[in-house]
């Protein structure tokens, strides 16, 4: 069996700018550091708006900071006529290692389907760069009961037509719609349930040994005090962290959950 480095990623969403950007990367590497963060035992991702990107790689690499980042989005495109869109190869470019894709924001605000979120997916890997694939439930799905049956759903969709070598590479995000910012959390049992089905279909799609490496993360208002009894979960190997990333001593407590 793998062991799989929890990983602890915070989402920013569209906040602060290049210059606030760089305090609390350096907040956070500080806070860490001295804190004797393990960070072979917890990787630390931050999840920047675009913008923010180069100043952050600047930093991580002038200080050689033990501290990774990703983008928001990627485009699935390769290059061209795209107004707006931002390439996997420009990213790559820039030191990103993570690109989230498919995040609930992105599938409401601006439509995105799990074809598409599979193709952004695709152009990430091909960059080298590793897609954080979103999937989870509205509260409609929920209270119906249909929650483990509409997320398995999109994650056939995203990875239709990715080899299990590429599979192997991706970290899924399971992040129930009705507890993004609103402070609502699923119970830890509520995590796994959907959690450990992700890994099971993944050995179904796959095999046992991709079910294995994937890491699958729990997403929706985690914080300091709920992250330890998620974490405990058999199949949760990490966070994705909207507001609660947004200060550095949260998110340092959140990294150093153990
Ligand atoms: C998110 O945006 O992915 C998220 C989980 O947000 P929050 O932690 O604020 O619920």
């Amino acid at each position: 069996m793998t062991t799989r480095t929890p990983l602890m990623a915070g989402n920013w969403k569209m906040n602060l700018d290049h210059h606030e950007a760089i305090a609390l990367v350096q907040k956070l590497a500080w806070t860490l550091k001295d804190a004797k963060h393990d960070f072979g035992a917890v990787e630390v991702v931050v999840v920047p708006p675009f913008t923010d990107l180069r100043s952050v790689q600047t930093l991580v690499d002038g200080d050689k900071l033990d501290v990774r980042y990703g983008a928001q989005d990627i485009s699935a495109h390769a290059s061209g006529a795209y107004t707006g869109e931002i390439s996997a190869a420009m990213l790559a470019k820039l030191g990103v290692s993570y690109a989230v894709v498919g995040h609930s924001e992105r599938r409401q605000f601006h439509a995105e389907d799990d074809a598409l979120v599979g193709a952004k997916a695709k152009a990430a890997l091909g960059a080298g760069i590793t897609p954080i694939i979103c999937v989870g439930e509205g509260l409609d799905v929920r209270k119906a009961g249909d929650q483990v049956s509409y997320t398995l759903a999109q994650v056939d969709g995203a990875y239709d037509g990715l080899s299990a070598q590429d599979a192997a590479k991706t970290v899924i995000a399971y992040e129930p719609v009705w507890a993004i910012g609103t402070g609502e959390v699923a119970t830890p049992e509520d995590a796994q349930e959907v959690c450990g089905a992700i890994r099971g279909r993944l050995a179904e799609l796959y095999s046992a040994d991709v079910a294995d490496a994937v890491r699958v993360l729990y997403g929706g208002s985690v914080k300091s005090s709920n992250v330890a009894s998620i974490m405990a979960q058999e199949d949760v190997d990490g966070a994705l962290v909207g507001g609660a990333s947004l200060q550095a001593e949260e998110f340092a407590a959140i990294a150093r959950y153990r």
